[in-house]
């Protein structure tokens, strides 16, 4: 490895010559090694991050060299740029939230369960709509009326309450979207789509046989 490094300075000692030569990058590549052109030495490919489908042109240690050296100076100047603009940031995450009610009401559901000691999973908005999606849900359509949903009226039911007894708390899978009116009125259980209720029977089931296949594969 040495003989190669003091044969690549040699060959940088002509300010002619920018790039390694096709010749020393292929007799690099042919052993697994790289030269780093910021601490002019070389070393093997493990010492480089990957960048796309190669490598990057710093090695690793160089690469946190810089960060760390600039560390400081970043911060300063995001810190600058949030002062800067803090009135636009926060009209930003307001017209954020505004637009995007599911995750406030995640949290509400969420600091609600925990109060009634029903289960609580950690998860986020991006979880309910993908399983919405797959099954057929609409987000912006109040599922027990049909009535369409705006960022002000946007509610959220646990359609197994979770006062309920055996309730499945606030996981994706007894969630509905509906109108505040319609979860403020304590939804009449028995208006509930039949599907929705369906929909939940399958997801506990599932859930129970995934635990039975766990515990089988514990004490086969
Ligand atoms: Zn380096």
């Amino acid at each position: 490895m040495n003989g190669l490094e003091t044969r690549i300075r040699e060959y940088f000692t002509d300010p002619k010559h920018k790039k390694l030569s096709k010749a020393l990058r292929e007799e690099l590549n042919s052993e697994g090694l790289k030269y780093c052109y910021y601490c002019e030495t070389v070393k093997p490919l493990a010492d480089y991050n990957r960048k796309g489908s190669g490598y990057r042109n710093q090695c690793r240690e160089c690469q946190h060299g810089y960060h760390y050296a600039n560390h400081e100076r970043e911060l300063a100047r995001m810190r600058k740029y949030k002062a800067d603009n803090a009135e636009a940031i926060a009209a930003q995450c307001k017209r954020y939230r505004e637009l995007n009610p599911l995750q406030g009401r995640i949290r509400d559901g969420y600091r609600r369960a925990k109060k009634l000691g029903a289960p609580v999973e950690e998860f986020r908005a991006e979880d309910v709509y993908a399983y919405w999606r797959e099954a057929g849900i609409d987000p912006w359509v109040s599922a027990y009326s049909g009535k369409p949903l705006t960022p002000d009226n946007y509610g959220l039911d646990h359609i197994i309450p979770l006062s309920a007894e055996n309730t499945p708390g606030n996981v994706p899978w007894n969630l509905a979207p509906c109108t505040k009116d319609e979860n403020r009125r304590k939804f009449n259980k028995k208006v509930l789509p039949f599907r929705l209720l369906a929909l939940l029977a399958l997801h506990e089931e599932e859930k129970k046989n995934e635990e039975a296949d766990s515990q089988q594969s514990l004490h086969p």
